[in-house]
């Protein structure tokens, strides 16, 4: 069984997948294709914004976001507990503070009660300046921008919205990458929409955030390739990954979405009263670029993924380190608590989810983890 099924995925779209990257390998426009700004107004288009810019991965995008609102030293970036290390990683790069905060404790989304608290608590110290929220998306989940819209009026922030791993998703009729001042997302292949390689795009309404931001990807090119008025990076999406996108596209968005809704679906019915379900707030839809559970302890979180393990079922642990005890973020002194970020990351277990599953697989993993739990008991 695999963890995220990229080969039968590959395997059904064959034939339009081959054509369109051999197209590129004709024509040899490597970098900056058609393929790419064709791309880059179906995303948008897509997402419901004005801008997509692609770029070369979503570390990136996140970087290219900073960068264009020129986060730097001083400034207190607030960023969750529970997340992937780029989220935070890139607040540091730009010689910014992260400032972490923690998790709701059913939905593993930024707390905005604890958001606030964390912002006023940086306001009375008054070292640094608040400036930006990252929101993430995690696991395919819409942070809850209700909320964290409030908050950031309320406190003059920007919202950059991290939907790395929440492509496709929504509230109500919104979609991910269209909540943040500044959304990016990721094509890394195993996010919800992969490429075959690295790749990454930057969403805003902003004409002139989009128009700085494409400049920053391109050496901060200016009016031609050879004239340069900022300081920027080489951060390009490949022709040959627009291709493989633009071919995915509309699979994704006309079966795969669905197809890992009826997944989660069937898992969480299955597993009610077994195990902790991920819980969607009302009126969101997920992505799903992971289904979590929740064990009732580190102990039998582990031995729940190696019995799984040896029956053949893959399955992942994210994320096992609470992003304010990485030994790269050791100077940022932090006494807050993280009280649910620290369970979560004894307790999660994320199960085998992509669009190719096969309800039988479903069954299989479901039975291994019921007979495990039983004899546990
Ligand atoms: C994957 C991921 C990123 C980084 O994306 P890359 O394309 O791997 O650079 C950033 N944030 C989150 C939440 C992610 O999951």
């Amino acid at each position: 069984m695999q963890f995220r099924d990229l080969k039968t995925q590959y395997g059904v779209l064959k034939e339009k997948m081959d054509a369109a990257i051999l197209e590129v390998l004709e024509n040899t426009n490597f970098i900056s294709g058609t393929q790419v700004s064709t791309l880059e107004k179906r995303l948008a288009e897509y997402v419901g914004v004005k801008h997509c810019i692609t770029c070369a991965n979503g570390t990136d995008a996140l970087t290219l976001a900073l960068m264009a609102w020129k986060v730097g030293v001083g400034d207190a970036v607030f960023v969750p507990d529970f997340t992937f290390f780029a989220s935070g990683e890139v607040v540091s790069f730009e010689g910014a503070t992260p400032v972490f905060v923690d998790v709701e404790k059913d939905t593993f989304n930024i707390s905005p009660e604890k958001l606030e608290e964390a912002i006023q608590k940086v306001l009375k110290e008054g070292k640094q300046t608040p400036k930006v929220i990252v929101a993430v998306d995690l696991f395919g989940q819409p942070a809850d921008y209700i909320e964290l819209r409030k908050i950031a009026d309320k406190y003059d922030l920007l919202i950059l919205e991290d939907g790395a791993q929440g492509f496709g998703g929504r509230i109500a009729d919104q979609k991910v990458c269209s909540f943040g001042d500044i959304s990016t997302t990721s094509f890394f292949p195993a996010k919800p929409l992969g490429c075959y390689g690295d790749g990454g795009a930057v969403f805003t309404d902003s004409d002139e955030m989009a128009e700085k931001i494409r400049s920053l990807a391109v050496h901060g090119k200016g009016s031609f390739k050879y004239d340069n008025v900022r300081i920027g990076m080489n951060s390009r999406l490949d022709t040959i990954q627009a291709a493989v996108l633009l071919t995915k596209l509309p699979v994704f968005i006309e079966q795969e979405l669905d197809r890992v809704n009826e997944v989660a679906e069937r898992y969480t019915e299955l597993l009610k009263g077994t195990v902790v379900t991920p819980v969607v707030k009302n009126g969101f839809y997920s992505s799903w670029a992971q289904y979590s559970i929740l064990l009732e302890n580190k102990e039998t979180r582990d031995g729940l993924q190696a019995y799984l393990k040896e029956k053949g079922i893959p399955s992942m642990v994210y994320y096992p380190k609470p992003m304010h005890q990485q030994a790269a973020f050791a100077d940022i002194c932090s006494d807050d608590d993280f009280e649910n970020t620290m369970e979560l990351c004894e307790r999660v277990l994320a199960l085998p989810m992509h669009p190719y599953m096969k309800d039988e697989d479903i069954k299989i993993v479901i039975e291994h983890i019921k007979s495990y739990i039983q004899k546990n008991e």
